[in-house]
């Protein structure tokens, strides 16, 4: 059973103050999805819940999904299975951890069976090959594509803009895959701009995969747009600066952010504020997509 009373939702709204954004005259609220669920946080609950539901449906009692061992994905995925009483079974990428990292030791912790792949066959998850190979190995499952990505993970995203009791001139999000953003865009309204923030180097390519997201569907939004300038060196790279940023931030705001998306994210948004990009008075909306699991992957924040 999918007991949703663990889970705080609607996630709360919260505006931020500070002389910064009082001399910018900008409104800018948090939405704090990072406060849905200790383990199971920010947009990866978002893409779970309908997976669940049909996990749950469909009488399936494992769940197999995919990622990179500091996948907060994945982390997300095992903390469901223990909450809502599924096996779990993570194919991760690359060579085993021995230790494990703090992602993997906790997913270990919940009960999921780790199964490591080469990255060259990684590549190959989503052939039916791959995938007829998992199926006579661990028998029947429900299958998660990486990052939770699908359909279902769009409908639980879009949630994250029905749940709002207010309008807002821009509502922002970070973007790894894009999937979240092609969710919120399929639950937005054309008075507001959804404005995605890359975290990856190079990332125009996500106009096209968030098009094909979006494919068939009638009556989308195109009031949307990603800025591609502040990945910090590409996926998971950082810089003195971004940690500087982060730490000051958590001083001002009392906010954890992580140093992969939600950091990029609110760098980008301060920088463009102090360029005039926003127009004078706008409510700006934010979504904390959580993901602080993976602070601990550096150690910056470990002493
Ligand atoms: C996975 C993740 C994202 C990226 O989501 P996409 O749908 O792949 O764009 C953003 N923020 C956090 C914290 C994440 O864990």
């Amino acid at each position: 059973m999918i007991d949703s009373s663990i889970l705080k939702l609607p996630s709360p709204v919260q505006q931020l103050t500070s002389p910064f954004l009082k001399q910018h005259n900008i409104n800018l609220f948090i939405k704090r999805d990072d406060l849905i669920h200790p383990e199971i946080s920010g947009n990866k609950w978002r893409k779970l819940k309908y997976n669940l539901l049909a996990a749950q449906q469909q009488n399936k009692k494992t769940l197999l999904t995919f990622g990179g061992a500091y996948s907060n994905h994945i982390h997300a995925t095992a903390a469901a299975g223990k909450h809502f009483n599924f096996k779990t079974i993570g194919i991760i990428r690359g060579e085993e951890y021995n230790p494990l990292n703090p992602t993997l030791q906790d997913v270990h912790n919940w009960g999921m069976q780790l199964d490591y792949v080469s990255r060259k066959k990684y590549k190959q998850k989503n052939t039916d090959s791959f995938i007829n190979d998992l199926k006579n190995k661990y028998g029947d499952f429900y299958l998660i594509p990486e990052g939770g990505n699908n359909k279902l993970a769009l409908k639980g995203c879009a949630e994250i803009i029905e749940e709002l009791e207010n309008d807002f001139d821009t509502i922002c999000v970070d973007c790894g895959t894009g999937a979240t953003l092609a969710g919120m865009i399929t639950g937005i309204n054309y008075t507001t701009q959804l404005l995605g923030f890359a975290v990856l180097k190079d990332a125009d390519f996500l106009y096209q995969d968030i098009n094909q997201l979006l494919n068939n569907r009638n009556n989308i939004a195109n009031n949307w747009s990603i800025n591609l300038d502040f990945y910090f060196g590409g996926f998971a790279k950082t810089s003195p600066l971004l940690f500087e940023f982060i730490q000051s931030f958590k001083k001002q705001y009392n906010i954890q952010l992580d140093p992969v998306y939600t950091g990029k994210m609110f760098y980008g948004i301060f920088e463009l504020i102090k360029q005039g990009y926003f127009k004078t008075s706008s409510k700006i909306l934010v979504i904390h997509t959580g993901g602080l699991q993976g602070l601990r992957g550096y150690k910056e924040y470990n002493g």
